[in-house]
């Protein structure tokens, strides 16, 4: 069925779906490495593209092909890529446009292992990378050199929750003749779809808010245009990044109620930031749905929802962190983010402890900050856990 024209709750249900030989009413899961050719004619259309007959699974595979189609009309782009992990679809986009002399432009705050592949392994093949604050686009103008090939926002950022403007970044790139490329997984394309505002490449941590039940670790990318597809296909073929058929299986599952986790997510995010804000052992919170935050009309204009990813600064720094994380029973102490669950997170004693405090307090990981992504339990229960866990602080 064409879903097109349908609307998006009705495009997570049936978008993708293809007729099987029984009329299967879910997408079966073709759990094989290989497909027989009907003769050797048949192989070698297979392999020249004129045929639509499937080769082998790191290539692609009918139930990985369904999530890549409809992943991609959500986001309404081109065509989707699966990968074996979000960080998977980060290195086939920057295999895909960057070479020895290049030099790419990023949000400072962007998940961390997406920088240090960069800073650590890319720049042995000789490409340069500037990490700044891209909600300022004086900053990210001032920075383009002759080099400079690609700008890649990640937005909202962790932790700071800081939204960057995309249209602004498109139009500065377009002057500067830049890829662009965002990091969509905090919002999912049911909050926020970078295709529209004239990114050329939107990419997913699928194991986040797509597939939303802490149960599988998967990419997709997503381009604007065939082009940018036929540059990226083959780098994920040949770095042998490919998602799994039953994994595959499973995104499809999960993505069936991405409009409703997220709605429910996220009206539990907004009841939570405001408790958070009262609550008198917390500094500061960071939630693009309260008034407070810096990007609050931006984010209104550019999301369809502020989503489910709160920071906040607990009083009291490390120790404080630490007792929290301890005294948390119903949501859990675990990273991760954008499933059904509560996952609570202290990176300056977790994620970020091997760092130097001076370090990672510049890069926003102060003592005290925690990173809460709020699941679609009774909300009641989950400010009722953080009571009886802050009243031990
Ligand atoms: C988790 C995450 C990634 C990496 O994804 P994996 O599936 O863990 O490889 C990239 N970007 C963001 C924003 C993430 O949260």
């Amino acid at each position: 069925m064409d879903t097109r024209d349908k609307g998006f709750d009705s495009k997570l249900i049936h978008a993708g779906m293809f007729d099987d030989q029984f009329g299967s009413a879910t997408v079966p899961i073709y759990q094989t490495s290989t497909f027989r050719f009907k003769n050797a004619d048949h192989g070698a259309a297979c392999f020249a593209g004129d045929s639509e007959g499937y080769i082998y699974t790191r290539l692609n595979n009918p139930t990985i092909d369904s999530l890549e189609k409809l992943i991609a009309e959500l986001e309404n782009g081109y065509r989707g890529i699966a990968t074996s992990s979000g960080m998977g679809a980060v290195n086939t986009i920057y295999g895909a446009f960057l070479k020895q002399g290049d030099h790419m432009i990023s949000t400072d705050a962007v998940y961390g292992p997406s920088r240090v592949v960069m800073e650590k392994h890319y720049s042995k093949f000789g490409v340069e990378s500037t990490y700044l604050d891209t909600t300022k686009p004086d900053l990210v103008r001032k920075a383009i050199k002759p080099n400079t090939r690609m700008l890649y926002i990640e937005t909202p950022a962790n932790p700071t929750m800081s939204v960057t403007n995309l249209k602004e970044m498109v139009a500065i790139a377009r002057e500067h003749n830049l890829i662009t490329v965002a990091d969509n997984t905090f919002c999912s394309p049911y909050l926020q779809k970078p295709l529209d505002f004239g990114v050329d490449v939107v990419f997913h941590s699928i194991t986040k808010f797509l597939n939303g039940h802490a149960d599988i670790v998967g990419g997709i990318i997503v381009s604007k245009n065939k082009e940018l597809d036929s540059q990226l296909r083959p780098m994920m073929v040949n770095l042998g990044c490919n998602m799994d058929p039953h994994q595959a299986y499973m995104v499809i599952r999960g993505l069936k109620t991405l409009s409703l986790r997220m709605d429910r997510s996220q009206e539990n995010a907004m009841t939570i930031a405001r408790f958070l804000e009262e609550h008198p052992k917390v500094d500061w919170v960071k939630y693009p749905g309260l008034e407070s935050h810096p990007q609050f009309d931006l984010a209104k204009k550019q999301m369809n929802g502020p989503g489910a990813m709160i920071s906040f600064e607990l009083r009291g720094g490390l120790p404080a962190g630490k007792t929290l994380m301890n005294e948390v029973k119903l949501c859990m102490l675990a990273v991760s983010l954008g499933g059904v669950e509560s996952l609570i997170q202290h990176p300056a004693s977790m994620t970020h402890s091997k760092m130097d405090k001076e370090a990672r307090e510049k890069s926003g990981i102060t003592d005290g900050l925690v990173r809460f992504s709020v699941g679609i339990e009774n909300v009641e229960d989950i400010i009722d856990d953080l009571t009886q866990a802050f009243d031990k602080v």
